[in-house]
């Protein structure tokens, strides 16, 4: 089996197969969750708005799997109580009674009022009746929300409150999930920067596009989880199609501590006149903005333009007028593109977010199938997986043997739940290996119980900070390189930390960081530098991060 694209949808399917011992070979072209899965507003929810939509099937199932990600990832998934504020009370209220009784809805409310709000949530909390593990929703009058918050907009006249998730490391778990794969099953492997460059007969391209090398592989079925690319790799694999249609979204992270203050640890959710959502939310510590909806033809050109940075601030400013952000406030930004289904709608907002998993019978050029994973959430990849393991199993006549809906991933294995016994479990491993309650703290917080390896990785040499970050260590980055498979200095910076994206990266500790990856793969002086320009000009380009 041949998984093309280890974002988070390919390294769930590749965790299948690996649970049912399917030879499996996962490769991208880029380094693990490179694609869209790095660039989600890091929120772990089903999606209270497409409710109105009608996807109440995909709503209810990703309640269930955000239900299930805070149980079985607790070291990065986190609930978020989420707060929106109001302006009217029957605003849309109308158009859903009309629909309920079958009647044409009418025009489409351009704000949502109190009551629209109610019953909308209503429902987003009865779908975890089965598995609840955060509170019910509750209304916060006037008077009450702006005792909370007295900055919100004037025209505010109370507040809902519900609970989603969110994540601190979406590129980790997903690298955890793929890690997880390959301990269960020797004959599944993953494999960052190959691209599945072409086919023939029944023997596919893979290209090693570090060493330039070619390998040639004979799957017997393709699973193509290129995400936004999924078009361009079935061409790639001789089975064309025209199956996505993406659209994409950009984020800020700011140094804003009157935004960070007013979130005061909930995220702030804001509906557009014309139906987008723009959500503000605190991200380890800082104030993550976004998104927009913007159709893309080619995924590789998404970048945060500058009339989507007025958007987003605007956004703000309507929601908490006395909140002055600044661009020099600007630390990061980040965009993906959603791998949304080729479907017409009115707009991009409203464009499905279901998925399903699409078969291509071998056409005469090839003699696989290729199953690919159209649209998806972040959230509900569990799930999203599973139905396409599913399809795989009929095709090949297998049985299912096991679930992975209790099955905890990475660092979430063995965590201690309580406050007790995450006391007790930091005592312990600072007993054991000497080092600070504090510093395990911070490694717990990081790898979840993979913090124990990171931990005696550091005390067997000297854990020294870095001259350049407080809380990294040269043995902890080292530990990092040497493990997680970090081909070059971006994924290091991008997708095993989020030094980059938080602001933390200055030139000095960029060389420090680069010196300990050239000692460690053994770089020229020439290969060092072209390993800063490389490093230097993404962020740049991808993340307005300017270093000299
Ligand atoms: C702005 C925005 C905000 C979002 N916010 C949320 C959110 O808060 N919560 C949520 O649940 N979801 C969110 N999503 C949706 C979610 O991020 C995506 O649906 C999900 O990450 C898609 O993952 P994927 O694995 O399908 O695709 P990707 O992560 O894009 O993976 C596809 C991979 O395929 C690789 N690839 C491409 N071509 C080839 C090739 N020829 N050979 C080898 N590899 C190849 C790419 O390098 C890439 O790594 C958001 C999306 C966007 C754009």
């Amino acid at each position: 089996m041949l998984v093309v694209g280890a974002g988070i949808n390919g390294a769930s399917v590749f965790r299948e197969l690996a649970l049912h011992g399917f030879d499996a070979v996962l490769v991208d072209r880029g380094d693990f969750a490179c694609g869209t899965t790095a660039g989600p507003s890091r929120m772990i929810h089903a999606g209270l708005r497409y409710l109105e939509f009608g996807e109440k099937t995909l709503v209810s199932e990703g309640v269930h799997e955000r239900n299930l990600l805070l149980v079985n990832c607790p070291h990065y998934i986190f609930p978020l109580p989420t707060t929106i504020p109001f302006q009217s009370r029957f605003d849309g209220f109308w158009g859903v009674i009309r629909k309920t009784f079958g009647l044409s809805p009418g025009k489409r409310a351009k704000r949502r009022g109190a009551w629209m709000i109610k019953i909308g949530l209503r429902m987003y909390d009865r779908f975890s009746d089965h598995n609840r593990q955060m509170p019910e929703h509750h209304f916060t009058s006037r008077a009450e929300a702006f005792k909370r918050r007295p900055g919100l907009h004037g025209d505010t006249i109370g507040t809902a409150t519900y609970y989603d998730g969110w994540i601190s490391y979406p590129e980790r778990l997903c690298m955890e999930v793929i890690t997880d794969a390959e301990t269960t099953c020797e004959t599944a492997r993953a494999l960052n920067y190959v691209s599945a460059k072409s086919s023939q007969g029944n023997t596919v391209t893979l290209r090693d596009e570090i060493s330039g090398q070619d390998i040639q592989v004979r799957p017997k079925a393709v699973v193509n989880a290129a995400g936004a690319w999924i078009d361009f790799a079935n061409e790639n694999l001789g089975h064309p199609s025209k199956l996505i249609a993406g659209t994409k979204g950009a984020h800020l992270v700011l140094d804003n501590d009157e935004l960070l203050k007013a979130l005061d640890g909930e995220m702030l959710f804001y509906e557009t006149p014309e139906g987008r959502a723009v959500v503000a939310l605190p991200w380890l510590g800082k104030p993550l903005i976004g998104s927009t909806d913007i159709h893309v033809n080619d995924p590789d050109t998404a970048r945060c333009d500058e009339d989507e940075i007025d958007y987003m601030i605007g956004c703000v400013a309507h929601l908490l007028p006395d909140v002055k952000i600044d661009r020099s406030q600007i630390l990061s930004t980040f965009s993906g593109v959603r791998p949304l289904m080729a479907k017409p709608a009115e707009t991009t907002g409203q464009m499905s977010r279901s998925h399903f998993t699409n078969i291509s019978e071998p056409p005469e050029a090839a003699n696989f199938p290729v199953f690919s994973l159209v649209g998806g959430k972040w959230t509900p990849f569990r799930a999203f997986g599973e139905q396409a393991m599913d399809k795989l199993l009929a095709h090949f006549n297998k049985p299912r043997k096991l679930c992975t809906e209790s099955i905890p991933i990475g660092g979430g294995k063995d965590f201690p739940r309580t406050d007790l016994d995450r006391t007790k479990w930091i005592e312990n491993l600072s007993g054991a290996t000497g080092l600070e309650a504090d510093r395990i703290e911070v490694l717990l917080g990081r790898y979840g119980t993979g913090a124990r390896q990171v931990a005696e990785f550091c005390t067997a040499g000297e854990d020294k900070p870095l001259a350049n970050h407080a809380t990294y260590t040269a043995r902890e980055i080292e530990f990092i390189i040497r493990n997680e498979r970090v081909l070059h200095l971006d994924d290091l910076l991008l997708r095993r930390t989020a030094i980059a994206l938080l602001g933390e990266l200055s030139g000095e500790l960029l060389d420090e960081l680069l010196a300990i990856f050239a000692g460690l793969g053994e770089l020229s002086d020439d290969q060092a530098a072209a390993e800063r320009k490389r490093t230097v000009d993404i962020l740049h380009d991808r993340h307005r991060i300017d270093l000299s």
